[in-house]
């Protein structure tokens, strides 16, 4: 258990950094998400690693609503996450502080080519509908200015768990993978 817990606490700790680091982005490079915008939890194509929802599956221990939680994935017959929610006449996160990486990280981090050349990984939605924001922001990047590297945060992952941080699976799958885990893991210490 306190192995588990030890691997959990390390990745909350890393996704705290994350959040940190993609706000201060947004604050240095003047750009934000749209106003009421979640399209990118509605796209039915994303992927993220079971590592990362660790966190998320530990509480949901805590709160005993793995099974369910588990049962409701099984139903689940979207590819869109199980967790983007439209309440009160708007799309949300049900579990914004326990969501993954990738959900920390999404449009407000860099990639970088075989050059080591970093480039902003913006999203389709911040492009098409605020495009001089998303220049300037460019250009902040382009002169050298900081930002969080997805890669940076991956392979900080793979330190904590080579294997559940390299299986990059369509999310509801990586969630599924991670409250199972737990899950199996409780169900060995009764
Ligand atoms: S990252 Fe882009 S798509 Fe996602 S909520 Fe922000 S503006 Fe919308
Ligand atoms: S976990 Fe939350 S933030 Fe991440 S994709 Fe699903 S709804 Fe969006």
């Amino acid at each position: 258990m306190v192995a588990l817990y030890h691997k959990v606490q390390r990745v909350e700790t890393l996704q705290e950094m994350a959040e940190k680091e993609t706000k201060a982005f947004k604050k240095r490079a003047g750009i934000d998400c749209l106003c009421h915008c979640s399209d990118c939890c509605r796209y039915e194509q994303i992927e993220a690693t079971p590592l990362e929802f660790m966190p998320l599956a530990w509480h949901a221990y805590k709160l005993d609503l793995l099974e369910d939680w588990l049962e409701a994935l099984e139903k689940h017959d979207s590819p869109a996450c199980f967790f983007a929610r439209f309440e009160n006449g708007r799309w949300g996160c049900k579990i914004y502080h326990l969501r993954g990486m990738i959900c920390r990280l999404f449009g407000f981090s860099g990639l970088t080519d075989k050059n080591g050349k970093v480039k902003f990984a913006v999203c389709h939605s911040l492009k098409e509908k605020s495009p001089k924001t998303v220049e300037k922001a460019k250009e902040y990047v382009e002169k050298g200015g900081k930002m969080p590297l997805l890669c940076n945060f991956y392979r900080r992952l793979t330190a904590i768990d080579f294997v559940l941080a390299n299986q990059y699976l369509p999310i509801n799958q990586a969630i599924k993978k991670a409250l199972e885990m737990v899950y199996f893991h409780f169900c060995y210490k009764r």
